[in-house]
């Protein structure tokens, strides 16, 4: 029930954080326009789905693999009445009417899944991605009506022609190569006609057509994908924080935002505990050395945020920012052996890899390896067979401050 309530709360937000999508993009548009630049272009807006409605149509599918189909239907309904309640952002009635009834279509359609889904009593991955990617198909359709309704002209682009990928469902990987020619095909001729494209985050399709999904929280991916493929000028991800932060705001007092650091940086930061962004979702980006912004929905206008950028900024400080992770497991193997013998270290860690355990920080000294790892899950066997090289100790329940 807890997190119904939170899913309710994230609906009811999506309607009021259109408004302030609208006004973003309307910032973004006007700073585009370079009347001295007769070639510019943009933005493409890269959406996510109303809040919750992926977990819910992930927990249609469950419902339906559980063989309950009214349940299920039932849940549909109520994800069909809220997209159109949404969709009255839309001002135009002739568009309005058609945005409900594209809605109406695609919810009838996976009434109709599921009951199919729900005599077989099995979702397979295909089946989870077709439905989970209708959260984004529909967001994006109504956030292009929404913009033309406000004076924004605007075009739909449907995601499964600007993203084409693997056929691994649930966490398809892009293809960059026919990626890049789709979007040149199907984004480029929306922007050249001095038009906002939208496109779904999240979703993409096989060669074949076949829709597909990036994996959980894969919107910001698909702008990276779709910025680079494009060679924009500056990549924005619209998230609910300030940006990246010198510290944990629950622990520390007075922290400020870092204006900019590099991907290195940004990387170790969210793996040591930072909570902005996960990292390999700008790598495409970085890659082409595009600028990423983070910057926070709820203050469009009164902060600039924290620019990720290939390298370090000149003039930067020693320390960007300070993270930490509790929970970490501390490993110690100490041994007069290693006394300026080699392949120690090869040796200790051949251990961690055949228990497909990863390490995260270590320390040595000539005749001690400290290290820390996340996942407990095989230490007993690890330390087993760390005992043949020396004496282990393991402290469990540390913390680690990077
Ligand atoms: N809607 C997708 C999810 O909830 C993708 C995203 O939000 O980035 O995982
Ligand atoms: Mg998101």
């Amino acid at each position: 029930p807890r997190e119904l309530e939170r899913l309710e709360a994230a609906f009811t937000a999506a309607l009021a954080d259109l408004d302030a999508v609208i006004a973003i993009i309307r910032a973004s548009r006007q700073a585009a326009i370079q009347p001295e630049s007769p070639d510019w272009r943009g933005p493409v807006v890269v959406v996510s789905a109303l809040g919750g409605a992926t977990d819910r149509l992930l927990g249609v599918a469950a419902e339906a693999g559980a063989g309950d189909i009214e349940g299920a239907r039932e849940h549909v309904r109520a994800l069909c009445d809220r997209h159109v309640e949404v969709a009255g952002i839309i001002t135009t009635p002739a568009e309005r009417t058609a945005v409900e009834q594209f809605i109406r279509q695609e919810f009838a359609e996976l009434e109709r899944i599921v009951g199919a889904l729900g005599v077989l009593r099995e979702v397979s991955p295909r089946w989870l991605d077709a439905i989970a990617s209708m959260g984004e198909i529909l967001s994006s359709r109504i956030v292009a009506a929404a913009l033309a309704s406000h004076g924004l002209a605007a075009g739909w682009v449907d995601a499964r022609k600007a993203i084409v990928t693997t056929g691994d469902f649930t966490a398809a990987a892009p293809l960059w190569h026919e990626t890049t020619a789709a979007d040149h095909k199907n984004i480029d001729p929306v922007l050249i006609e001095r038009n906002i494209a939208v496109v779904g985050g999240f979703v993409g399709a096989t060669r074949e057509g076949v829709t597909t999904t990036l994996g959980r929280g894969g919107s910001d991916y698909s702008a990276a994908i779709i910025g680079s493929c494009l060679d924009a000028t500056e990549i924005q991800i619209w998230t609910d924080v300030d940006g990246m932060l010198t510290a944990d705001p629950r622990i520390v007092k007075h922290t400020h935002v870092v204006p900019q650091l590099s991907f290195d940086e940004a990387s170790e930061l969210a793996y040591f505990g930072a909570k902005v962004l996960h990292p390999a979702t700008i790598q495409p980006a970085v890659a082409k050395n595009i600028p990423v912004r983070i910057l926070n929905s709820k203050r469009p206008s009164d902060i600039s945020g924290t620019l990720v950028t290939s390298s370090r900024p000149p003039g930067a400080g020693p320390l960007t920012a300070i993270a930490s992770k509790k929970g970490v497991t501390v490993v110690d193997i100490a041994s007069t052996r290693m006394l300026m013998a080699h392949g120690f270290l090869r040796r200790i860690f051949e251990v961690f890899d055949r228990h497909e355990t990863p390490v995260d920080m270590v320390t040595t000294s000539e005749v001690s390896v400290c290290l820390t790892v996340d996942n407990t899950a095989r230490l007993g066997r690890i330390v087993e067979e760390l005992q043949e090289f020396g004496e282990v100790h393991v402290e469990a329940d540390r913390a680690l401050v990077a």
